[in-house]
């Protein structure tokens, strides 16, 4: 399946630099009028794995964060992420709601559940040293027409 339409960002991991994801997220899709429920949904999504790279991937520097987004056919949105960090170990270990190898009083272990719960389908994919990449796809409602 080839993808109607795509952008592709990079930037560092800052904390300063999630709003920014977010924004370029909302501002691509805008052309297709997503319902206010679906971008809140979108932009909660890509919040929590971008802030995934800036808190985990790259413990003791900054690195490159790569956003794409592609809308393939029937408004399915696909929105990866990805890092060249410390990758994860154990990936489903990982996706446990409540597990998280962050500081307990900073980080609940609830990023991916998150996730999982606003997007139809989340795919990770990690290699320790190497990196993660995390997809997530989420089919967008079609408008009545008014
Ligand atoms: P919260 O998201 O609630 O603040 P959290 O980030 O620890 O807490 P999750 O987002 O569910 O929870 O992530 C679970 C764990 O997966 C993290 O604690 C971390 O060990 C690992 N992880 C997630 N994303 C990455 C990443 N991009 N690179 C390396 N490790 C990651
Ligand atoms: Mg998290």
């Amino acid at each position: 399946m080839k993808a109607e339409n795509t952008t592709k960002i990079q930037f560092d991991s800052l904390s300063i630099n999630e709003a920014y994801a977010r924004s370029v997220v909302a501002a691509f899709l805008a052309r297709y009028d997503p319902t206010v429920p679906q971008l809140a949904d979108l932009k909660t999504a890509v919040s929590e794995a971008v802030t995934n790279c800036i808190v985990h991937a790259y413990p003791d520097r900054i690195g490159p964060v790569t956003l794409c987004v592609a809308v393939y056919p029937e408004r399915e949105v696909h929105i990866t992420v990805t890092d060249k960090g410390v990758g994860i170990p154990d990936v489903p270990q990982a996706m446990e709601p409540l597990f998280t190898t962050g500081n307990p009083e900073e980080r609940s272990g609830l990023g991916f559940a998150v996730m999982q719960s606003f997007m139809d389908r989340v795919k990770v994919t990690s290699r320790p040293g190497k990196g993660t990449k995390v997809v997530l796809i989420k089919r967008l409602s079609v408008r009545a027409s008014t």
